[in-house]
């Protein structure tokens, strides 16, 4: 199997909620490896940017609000089918349809408001790291 990188955001419900110890241990439990991390206040136009797919949906404007009003922290994960395991350890986008045990099942109020982001494919992972990461902060865990 192959070893991938993928990119998660912890969103400010969850850094708000005090979470980013639980949910790292959730992806450390699972052999994902942090390969790369920081804390970051997004502005307007980092979160417009990121979430540019979704300009055009009714959701936008609050999605963009939401992602702005306090600090996030976005990391990089390694390990074998990384990008499929991360987006099972977060759940349904939604919530109310996440299985039992996901994260957002456990730590989102809402659709709106639902904890994590994680990457849905190779070809978003490599764009996202690149959006929020050098090269030089990518850090191999050969050890
Ligand atoms: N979202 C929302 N309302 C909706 C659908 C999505 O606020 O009705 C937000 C939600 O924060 C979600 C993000 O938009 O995580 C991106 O939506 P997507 O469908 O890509 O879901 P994800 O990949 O995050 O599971």
């Amino acid at each position: 199997m192959a070893i991938e990188r993928t990119f998660s955001i912890i969103k400010p419900d969850a850094v708000a909620k005090n979470l980013i110890g639980s949910i790292y241990q959730r992806f450390e439990t699972a052999g994902l490896k942090v390969v790369a991390a920081k804390m970051v206040q997004l502005d307007q136009a980092k979160a417009e940017g990121f979430y540019a797919e979704h300009s055009e949906r009714p959701f936008f404007k609050a999605l963009v609000d939401f992602m702005i009003s306090g600090p996030v922290m976005v990391q990089v994960l390694e390990g074998e089918n990384a990008i499929l395991r991360h987006r099972e350890i977060m759940g349904a986008t939604n919530p109310a349809e996440a299985l039992a045990g996901t994260l957002r099942a456990d730590y989102a109020d809402s659709i709106d408001e639902n904890a994590v982001h994680g990457s849905d494919a190779a070809a978003s992972a490599a764009r996202e790291i690149e959006y929020f990461f050098s090269n030089e902060e990518l850090c191999p865990r050969t050890r």
